[in-house]
């Protein structure tokens, strides 16, 4: 006996009764999935459907109609992050997994209301004056139990739940406001550089209008910020995200493309994105002095780069070799540990301000000589 009904939105629930074994569902369950994936005309147009099962059994699973629908959600929505297009059969794992989730959330959500997070800024200096040209804006928790946490432990689960809109906002406001701060002191204007995550981009949540307000508010002037993105963020939902993009930098926004050569671009692709600057990852730059063809692949990037009118950063640049290496093939900028780790906004405003000294004091001299 099957039973199949439609529960909500875009959830339906199967019903089986007198099944034998495991395999009777997984063949059933991939089944479904294989029909589901045809692809279909609509409208002229050949669309294709994926979909993401979860499995509970009863009794072993559960014996009530509740728990079992619970599991099989919890189930579903495993599969789901495994990327969808599959099925999962539910396990007791899977409520540990659940329940910690639901911890980090609350913790992120109580740690952007208690204002535990800060912002570190690591400089990018440009390969041939020397000078700063920007600061990237890094993220950092600090939890009163553990001290310092690095974004890597948190942003991912961030994004997973959504938390990562919220924090994504105060971080922009908090560059904007700090950019602002160093230029009411007096020290030299500075590109302010934020990453942003595909959850921010949602076209429902406004992403440009929240820019353009942030702007406004705090009287930052648009060619001092840079955003950041990955490629794969950025052709997620390249019909919304292209054009949302293309006004931030008609509104004389910069965009980076970051962590690039870790995704899919290819030449035709980058062509069409609205982005001034190819950000290069660092797993590229680690074994450039001593690996031939990785030299030879980030020589070849940045001559594309070259071609295509966008400015190169380099990121994780540790070593004076690699350092070398790079000024030889020509990138734009270097960004990593062989000029500063990400260091705090306290930190960042004594070096403006020692800078800002050494200056003026070298500018006596040349008047006085
Ligand atoms: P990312 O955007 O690729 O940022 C560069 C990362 O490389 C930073 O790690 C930085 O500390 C590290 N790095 C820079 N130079 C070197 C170097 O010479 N050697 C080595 N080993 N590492 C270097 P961090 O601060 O831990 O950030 C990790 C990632 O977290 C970032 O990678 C970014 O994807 C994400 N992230 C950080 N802040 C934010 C934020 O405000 N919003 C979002 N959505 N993501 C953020
Ligand atoms: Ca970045
Ligand atoms: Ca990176």
């Amino acid at each position: 006996e099957t039973l199949l009904a439609r529960l909500g939105g875009d959830e339906f629930t199967l019903l089986l009764s007198g099944v034998e074994d495991r395999e009777q569902i997984e063949r059933l369950a991939q089944s479904i999935l294989d029909s589901l994936s045809a692809p279909f005309a609509l409208r002229g147009q050949d669309v294709a459907l994926s979909a993401s099962l979860g499995i509970a059994l009863s009794p072993q699973d559960a014996s009530d109609v509740e728990t079992l629908l619970r599991d099989s959600d919890m189930a579903m929505f495993h599969a789901k992050n495994q990327g969808g297009r599959g099925y999962e059969f539910y396990a007791d794992s899977m409520e540990e997994i659940a329940a910690k989730r639901l911890e980090l959330e609350n913790k992120l959500q109580r740690a952007l209301e208690r204002n535990e997070f800060e912002l570190y800024y690591q400089p990018k200096v440009d390969v041939l004056s020397g000078c700063v040209t920007g600061v990237e804006a890094l993220l950092r928790w600090r939890d009163p139990e553990r001290g310092v946490i690095g974004p890597d432990e948190f942003i991912p689960m961030a994004e997973e739940t959504g938390v990562i809109v919220p924090i994504g906002d105060w971080v922009m406001r908090e560059a904007m406001e700090q950019s602002m701060a160093w230029q009411k002191e007096g020290l030299p204007p500075l590109r302010v550089a934020v990453n942003v995550s595909v959850r921010q981009i949602d076209p429902r949540l406004d992403f440009v209008g929240k820019v353009v307000s942030l702007l406004e508010e705090t009287g930052l002037d648009p060619q001092l910020l840079d955003l950041e993105i990955t490629e794969g963020a950025l052709l997620s939902d390249e019909e919304t995200a292209i054009p949302m993009f293309q006004q931030l930098r008609n509104v004389g926004v910069g965009l980076s493309l970051d962590d690039f050569g870790t995704g899919y671009s290819s030449l035709s692709y980058l062509r069409r994105l609205p982005i001034d600057t190819l950000k290069i990852d660092r797993s590229f730059i680690q074994c450039i002095d001593t690996s031939p063809s990785d030299a030879a692949l980030v020589g070849s990037i940045i001559a594309m780069a070259r071609v295509l009118g966008l400015r190169v950063v380099v990121e994780g640049v540790e070593t004076r070799s690699q350092q070398a290496f790079l000024v030889e093939l020509g990138c734009d900028e270097i960004q990593g540990f062989i000029f500063s780790q990400p260091i705090s906004a306290e930190q960042t405003t004594e070096i403006l301000r020692h800078k800002k000294a050494l200056r003026e004091a070298g500018q006596q001299n040349t008047v006085k000589a």
